[in-house]
C-alpha cells in the first residue's frame, strides 16, 4: 500500500481549528523556519481510509489468535483501558505538588500492596519501563547488597541455557559474568550442574518459574537453599506469572527479587513496543536500595527512570487484580494453563510436543522430525498461519528445542477458539505432505511475505525520503 506521503495532494485538507480568541502575535524571526514542514495534504475521509487500510495489514489480539508463546498476548478487558483514560490521571503533571496528586499516589501505594501481596515480596518500585529494563533494574539491587556488605569478590550470574536471551544481556550489562548451565532432560534446572559452579564468586541466579518451556520446576525450593547456601542471590523473571498468580508466589519459592511484567500479566496490550512497565518487586534486605520514585518522596536513590514510570499501566495494573479479586486472578492463571494443556492434548498426534507431559500456560511444539518427514520447517508452518488468520506463534525459542514453535494460548480463549486452531493444526499437517512447496511459498495473502529481518534490523529504514 502506498504511504501516506505519497497519497498527498497539495491544496487538499482540511480547516477544523477554532476561531482564534487571543491576540495573534508574530514569532521573533530566529524561531521562524525557513520552509513549511513537508506534511501530507489530505482530507479526513483520506486519513481515516488510509488508518483503517493499516489496520487491516496488522493482527492484533482483537483481529484474532494470537498463541505467542512467552508473551502473555491476552485480551484486556476495557474497564481497565476506561480508568487509565479518566483526566485525573491522565491530566497530572509529575511536578505537581504533592497535595494535589494524593490520588496517584494512592493508585501506586494500592499496586504496590496487591503485587506484593500476589509475588510474597516486601517492596516493589514502578520505575522500570520493561521487563528488560526491569531485570537490570534487579540485578542492580543484587549487586548494590554484595557491594554494600564488602562481598565483592561475587562476580558470575547463573543463567540456565533454557533462559530468556535478556537474562544474560542484563547481567552482561551489569557488569557481571554469565554462567551457562545445561537444562536436565525434562527441561528444568539440571541440579548437578547447579552444584558444580556455585562459589564464593556467585553473585546470584536468574531464572522463571514455569520455565520457558512451560514447565513448573519442582526443584525450586532446593534451587533457592542451594543457591543462597552459597551467598548468592535469586532472581525471579516473572514474565511467566500469568500462570501461576494467586496460585503460588515467588516470595515462597526462596526468590530475593523479582520483575513484573505488567503489559504482559496485568492488562496492558503490548503489541507494538509499548508502553510496559517492569515493575520490580524485592525482599526487605534489599529494599534500601530500590529506585526511589521522584513523585513518591524525592529522596537521593537511583532512578532508572524519570518520575514514577509508566503511571498509567500502574493504573491498568491496580484495576486488573480489583476487579478480577481475591477469586479471579487464581481463576485466571488455572485457566491459562487448562487451556494450554487442552490444545497441547488436540495437537499431540500430529505435531509432537518437546516436553511430553502435563504443561503449565504455554509448550513447545519440537518440529525437528517432522522437517526431517516433509521439508518443512517451523518457519515455514508459522507462515502460513498468517494465512488462515492466526498469529504464528513464538519461533525457534527456547534454543534447546530445534525447530520449536510456542504456544501460548491464555485464558481468555474460548474452548472453539482452541477447537478451530488444533483443526488449523491439523490441515497444516496434511498440507505439508502434500505440497510442501506451497509452504515454502507462505504466506500466500499477506502484505508482507518474508521480509529480510536481519537486514530490516541492521539497517531499518525508519523515515520517508521522499
Ligand atoms: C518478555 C520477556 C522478557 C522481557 O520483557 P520486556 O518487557 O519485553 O522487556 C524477559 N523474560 C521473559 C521470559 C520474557 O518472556
Amino acid at each position: 500500500m502506498k504511504l501516506i506521503f505519497e497519497k498527498s495532494v497539495p491544496g487538499r485538507g482540511m480547516d477544523y481549528l477554532p476561531q482564534c480568541d487571543v491576540e495573534a502575535v508574530a514569532l521573533p524571526a530566529g524561531l521562524v523556519r525557513d520552509v513549511a514542514p513537508r506534511l501530507p495534504e489530505l482530507s479526513e475521509t483520506d486519513i481515516s481510509r488510509h488508518y483503517t487500510e493499516l489496520n487491516k495489514n496488522v493482527h492484533g489480539v482483537n483481529c484474532g489468535f494470537y498463541p505467542l508463546g512467552s508473551c502473555t498476548m491476552k485480551y484486556n478487558p476495557r474497564i481497565d483501558e476506561e480508568m487509565a483514560a479518566l483526566p485525573g490521571f491522565t491530566g497530572v503533571h509529575p511536578l505537581a505538588p504533592a497535595h494535589t496528586t494524593a490520588g496517584c499516589r494512592e493508585v501506586l501505594d494500592t499496586a504496590r500492596t496487591l503485587l506484593c501481596e500476589i509475588t510474597g515480596m516486601d517492596d516493589m518500585t514502578f520505575q522500570p519501563a520493561a521487563g528488560a529494563h526491569g531485570e537490570f533494574t534487579g540485578v542492580l539491587l543484587i549487586k548494590q547488597y554484595h557491594e554494600a556488605r564488602g562481598d565483592s569478590k561475587r562476580n558470575k550470574i547463573i543463567v540456565p541455557d533454557s533462559a530468556h536471551g535478556t537474562n544474560p544481556a542484563t547481567a552482561a550489562m551489569c557488569g557481571y559474568t554469565i554462567v551457562n548451565i545445561p537444562s536436565a532432560p525434562n527441561g528444568c534446572v539440571d541440579l548437578e550442574a547447579l552444584k558444580k559452579v556455585l562459589g564464593e564468586d556467585t553473585a546470584g541466579l536468574m531464572l522463571t518459574n514455569p520455565n520457558t518451556v512451560g514447565i513448573f520446576d519442582e526443584n525450586i525450593l532446593e534451587i533457592t537453599r542451594l543457591v543462597h547456601e552459597a551467598g548468592g542471590l535469586c532472581y525471579y523473571d516473572g514474565a511467566n506469572l500469568n500462570a501461576v498468580m494467586g496460585v503460588v508466589r515467588p516470595g515462597d519459592m526462596g526468590f530475593d527479587c523479582i520483575h513484573l511484567n505488567l503489559h504482559k500479566t496485568f492488562a496492558t496490550p503490548h503489541g507494538g513496543g509499548g508502553p510496559g512497565s517492569g515493575a520490580v518487586g524485592c525482599k526487605a534486605r534489599l529494599a534500601a536500595y530500590l529506585p526511589g520514585s521522584a513523585m513518591m518522596d524525592g529522596a537521593g536513590h537511583i532512578q532508572v527512570r524519570s518520575f514514577a514510570g509508566n503511571f498509567l499501566v500502574v493504573v491498568k495494573a491496580m484495576t486488573y487484580i480489583l476487579s478480577l479479586g481475591r477469586e479471579g486472578i487464581p481463576e485466571a492463571a488455572q485457566n491459562a494453563v487448562l487451556n494450554a494443556n487442552y490444545l497441547q492434548a488436540k495437537i499431540k498426534g500430529t505435531f509432537e510436543p518437546a516436553f511430553d507431559r502435563i504443561c503449565m500456560h504455554e509448550f513447545v511444539l519440537d518440529l525437528s522430525r517432522f522437517k526431517k518427514e516433509t521439508g518443512v520447517s517451523a518457519l515455514d508452518v508459522a507462515k502460513t498461519l498468517i494465512d488462515y488468520g492466526m498469529h504464528p506463534p513464538t519461533m525457534y525459542f527456547p534454543l534447546i528445542v530445534h525447530e520449536a514453535l510456542m504456544l501460548e494460548p491464555t485464558e481468555t480463549e474460548s474452548r472453539d477458539t482452541l477447537d478451530w486452531a488444533a483443526e488449523v493444526f491439523r490441515k497444516l499437517y496434511d498440507l505439508a505432505h502434500e505440497d510442501p512447496a506451497y509452504m515454502h511459498d507462505s504466506p500466500h495473502n499477506a502484505q508482507i511475505g518474508r521480509p529480510d529481518e536481519v537486514r530490516a534490523a541492521r539497517n531499518p529504514v525508519l523515515r520517508w525520503k521522499g
